[in-house]
């Protein structure tokens, strides 16, 4: 069986000793004895610490680089992300928590999102945490809320651009969004901020999420750039920040390939100097979650049972969609498609054969590989859902079902 179909999207990103997965120094076996029971999410340091030097390789030095925590919130590995970039992007007030307990300063937090409740507005402005305000609405509210506290509150406007980021997983600007200020109400969106006497930070562009194309988003790039140059005529003060936020993709599927980082690096770097040209003193940030996280992270469970089904195989663990709503198919997906899956001890295997993955949860969507070829398993063998870092327990129903919640390790 040796001749099998391409079976995932390369296994580049972790070593394998005598058939055994090895993440953080050490084989897979040996950190399950070291995390005491399955399942669990791992994350490799070194591979995040990567992830980022490669960042930096490829873009241009100016260029600040924000952590989107959202993407994995686990506080080791916001601390240990905190060390190597600029700034961290929050949604939520829980969010901001973590990132004001690490090294990153107050005013390189900033806190984005659609329906931010008076309390989270209000630490926010006490922290001097930076809002990216979503609506005129909003932009009052933090104005009282400021005056209140005797506190200039950090403003920075979020945008719903007048384009749609092309080829992206999940669109995010563009059209009718719930996200940010239409293109054509920024200008007096503007003048209000001005009479309210906000600090003026700059803006917050992001268009959409797990993009794989770099054409695309050199061209989504360009196009915040004038989008910002030419809203910045009718802003109160210079431009501070220009967030042209995060989207780069990572592939999961058979077929998709890594992003071209070194394309969009060159694009931007062809970018700046119009940008220092037309709005001096501005920075430009870039706030990826996936990309920074996602590769470097595993989701380990056991094999319970194999069980066979009218012919097929069935291979019944102890993890499932109520951790990894991802891996499931169930995140945003359209078509279901399967995360590369692998038995972790023994990865190539002796014998191979094609088998569905699935959890102990009562439902038909409770699935972490659909028919998929992997080594042969039995009970004890543990499955290892790849390109996991990401979007993983963080954005999973823990409480379906009612079983334990699994344990993070960042290794
Ligand atoms: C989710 C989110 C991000 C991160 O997106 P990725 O696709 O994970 O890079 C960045 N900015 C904002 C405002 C977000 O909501």
């Amino acid at each position: 069986m040796s001749n099998a179909p391409p079976e995932h999207a390369p296994l580049v990103q972790f070593d394998v000793q005598d058939d055994c997965l090895q993440i953080g120094g050490m084989a897979l076996t040996r950190l399950v004895q070291r995390v005491g029971s399955t399942p669990f999410y791992a994350y490799d340091r070194e591979k995040i610490s990567e992830r980022i030097a490669l960042l930096r390789r490829h873009l241009p030095q100016e260029i600040l680089l924000h952590y989107a925590m959202k993407a994995n919130p686990m506080p080791a590995v916001v601390q240990h992300i905190a060390g190597l970039v600029d700034g961290i992007d929050v949604a939520s007030a829980g969010e901001m928590r973590v990132a004001l307990d690490t090294v990153i300063p107050p005013h390189r937090v900033s806190f984005a999102g659609p329906g931010k409740r008076e309390y989270e507005l209000r630490s926010a402005i006490a922290a001097g945490v930076m809002l990216n305000v979503e609506s005129v609405q909003e932009m009052e509210s933090v104005a009282q809320l400021g005056m209140n506290l005797g506190i200039t509150p950090k403003v920075a406007i979020r945008i719903n651009p007048d384009f749609e980021l092309k080829s992206s997983g999940m669109k995010m600007g563009g059209g009718p969004k719930p996200f940010g200020i239409d293109t054509e109400c920024v200008p007096d969106a503007l003048k209000r901020l001005a009479a309210l006497r906000l600090d003026f930070y700059g803006f917050h562009i992001f268009s959409g999420s797990q993009n794989l194309n770099a054409s695309a988003l050199q061209e989504a790039h360009a196009k915040s750039l004038q989008l910002a140059i030419r809203l910045a005529d009718h802003a109160p003060a210079p431009l501070r920040l220009l967030n042209i936020g995060g989207g780069f993709g990572v592939p999961y599927f058979p077929g998709e390939r890594a992003l071209d980082l070194a394309a969009i690096g060159e694009n931007l770097q062809r970018l700046m100097p119009e940008v220092q040209w037309q709005l001096p003193g501005a920075r430009i940030a870039l706030e990826l979650g996936r990309y920074i996280v996602a590769e470097a992270g595993i989701y380990v469970c056991r094999v319970l049972e194999r069980k066979v089904s009218r012919g097929q195989v069935f291979l019944i663990t102890d993890g499932g969609l109520h951790h990894h709503l991802a891996a499931s198919g169930n995140f945003g997906q359209v078509i279901r498609k399967n995360y590369p899956v692998v038995i972790g001890n023994k990865v190539r295997g002796g014998e191979r054969e094609v088998v569905s993955v699935v959890g102990p949860l009562c439902t038909p969507l409770d699935v972490l590989a659909d028919q998929l070829p992997m080594a042969k398993a039995a009970a004890g063998d543990l499955v290892v859902v790849l390109q996991s870092g990401a979007y993983g327990l963080t954005a999973s129903p823990t409480a379906f079902l009612n079983h334990p919640v699994p344990i993070e390790v960042l290794v």
